[in-house]
């Protein structure tokens, strides 16, 4: 079979599948169609079936899979949760899924060095259940957090709402176990917060999408539990005076979350689910704050009063029921605007760019424009604190004329971030999704990137035919 890098790869026949089933157990090769297909596609809109899946229970087993693809020149897709939004877990040369999800355990906590080390298919939902008994926490929350994997995570530096005080996955990875092939073992990092020893391959390998090895296992850093935390939310007559309001804020304080729901985005809420009758906005602010009590009085104090002195209506709470409530709006807003119109679906496409804080408002602005230019619908929440904006852009699925004009639509938002200094992925990755915008955005370090992926895997078998490698 020939790749779309014009590699030539091989086919799992009988004897692939013997020497897998040998390695892993029968009951974890699976070659059934319906299982198959279960693994043909992530959170995004790209299928392609693999020839095999196969889950294993511990790193010796993960080398023994690369051995044998290495041997066969068989493409492998490492794959977590598969929740990514760009196709990155999807096997488009089919060949062999690996799916970490069952490699889940804790392998220590060590409270006096502030790290936990993990095993790579565990969820931060279920990390953080864990470490809140010892009154920790590990920071990056992504919306996805129930079901992501850390190694997920890890592959595509996953964000969320907390990054804006506490930053990204990769602010909190100490350690890697990685499995590269032709079936080696790298481990990189440990307990210590710093290093000066070379090359970082740990930051090289996070945010990598699976193209340049295996991560089985991690050493990542962990927080105390803050003492307190409350939640503001305000509402503005628009997105200009809430992008004001976030500027005093963070002037002054770094609250641990600053998400915004445009006009749209807050209708769409409340049509999906009437009882939470938000007040009618032209945006919403969700302020999430922590750290000690006289730290979150202060928050609270700076945020009410920015948020008031440019014109938004405030409310807030330290309850965490009433918590819940106030933050409802912004839990929901995914899958409230996948029913906006019965006739529409969200497309995942230009839904993950990061723009520099001061032009927030403009791009918001922007994105309404090419909105109603193009009579297609787009509803932006997103992640206020760091320009990290979602735009859920609305088609008819049945109409390619719409399929063509949101085409359109999402090359111009591309093109709009960049114009406006930022990029086209702030936390979701590149996949297959933005596969095609790799080289007009990276132009010449493109070349380096594709020379460290030859280092890595000259047989370009990891995940082959992603970020344009
Ligand atoms: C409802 C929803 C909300 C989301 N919210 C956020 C958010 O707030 N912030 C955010 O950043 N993202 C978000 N995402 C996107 C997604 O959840 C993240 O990208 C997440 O990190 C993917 O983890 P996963 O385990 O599901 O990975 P998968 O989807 O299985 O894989 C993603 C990529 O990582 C690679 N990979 C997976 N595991 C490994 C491994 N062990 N070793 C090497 N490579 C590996 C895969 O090959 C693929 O390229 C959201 C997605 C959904 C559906």
């Amino acid at each position: 079979m020939s790749g779309m890098s014009g590699r030539i790869y091989g086919k799992v026949d009988s004897e692939v599948l013997n020497r897998l089933m040998e390695t892993l157990g029968e009951g974890n090769v699976k070659t059934d169609v319906v299982e198959r297909y279960a693994y043909s596609t992530d959170a995004s809109l790209f299928s392609s079936l693999p020839e095999v899946v196969v889950t294993p229970k511990n790193t010796s087993q993960v080398v023994e899979v690369i051995r044998i693809a290495s041997e066969k020149r068989i493409p492998v897709t490492p794959r977590g949760g598969g929740t990514g939004l760009c196709g990155g877990a999807v096997p488009v040369h089919g060949g062999i899924v690996i799916d970490l999800s069952g490699m889940s355990r804790i392998l220590e906590v060590d409270l006096d060095n502030f790290c936990v080390t993990v095993e790579a298919g565990i969820t931060p939902e279920r990390l953080n259940k864990e470490l809140a008994k010892h009154g920790f926490f590990f920071p990056p929350s992504p919306g996805s957090k129930k079901m992501c994997t850390i190694g997920g995570m890890i592959a595509t530096n996953a964000g969320g709402m907390h990054a804006v005080k506490y930053g990204v996955t990769r602010n909190f990875v100490l350690g890697l176990k990685v499995v590269i092939p032709p079936g080696e073992v790298l481990s990189l990092g440990g307990k210590v917060l710093k290093r000066c020893l070379g090359y970082d391959l740990i930051q090289l390998i996070v945010g990598s999408e699976g193209t340049l090895g295996v991560v089985t296992e991690a050493i990542l850093r962990i927080l105390p539990l803050p003492e307190r935390s409350a939640v503001v939310v305000a509402y503005f007559k628009d997105g200009a005076s809430a992008a004001k309001a976030v500027n005093a804020v963070l002037r002054q304080v770094i609250p641990s979350a600053i998400e915004i729901l445009d006009e749209r985005s807050i209708e769409a809420v409340n049509r999906y689910v009437p009882s939470l009758n938000l007040p009618k906005a032209g945006a919403v602010l969700y302020f999430e704050i922590d750290g000690s009590e006289q730290e979150v009085e202060r928050q609270l104090e700076v945020i009410i009063d920015a948020c008031r002195t440019h014109g938004g209506e405030t409310e807030w709470t330290s309850d965490p029921k009433e918590k819940e409530r106030l933050l409802a709006g912004r839990e929901i807003v995914g899958g409230a605007i996948m029913n906006v119109d019965r006739r529409r679906v969200r497309v995942y496409e230009a839904e993950d760019v990061c723009v520099p804080l001061a032009q927030l408002p403009r791009f918001i602005e922007e994105v309404h424009r090419i909105s109603e230019r193009y009579g297609i619908p787009v509803c932006i929440y997103g992640h206020a604190g760091d320009g990290n904006c979602h735009s859920g852009i609305m088609i008819d699925p049945t109409s390619q004329e719409e399929w063509e004009k949101m085409r359109a639509m999402a090359r111009e938002i591309y093109e709009l971030a960049v114009r406006l200094g930022g990029n086209i992925s702030g936390e979701h990755g590149i996949g297959l999704l933005r596969a095609d915008y790799m080289e007009s955005i990276h132009g010449s370090s493109l070349r380096i990137m594709r020379k460290i992926k030859e280092a890595f895997d000259p047989q370009g078998i990891l995940n082959p035919g992603k970020m344009s490698l």
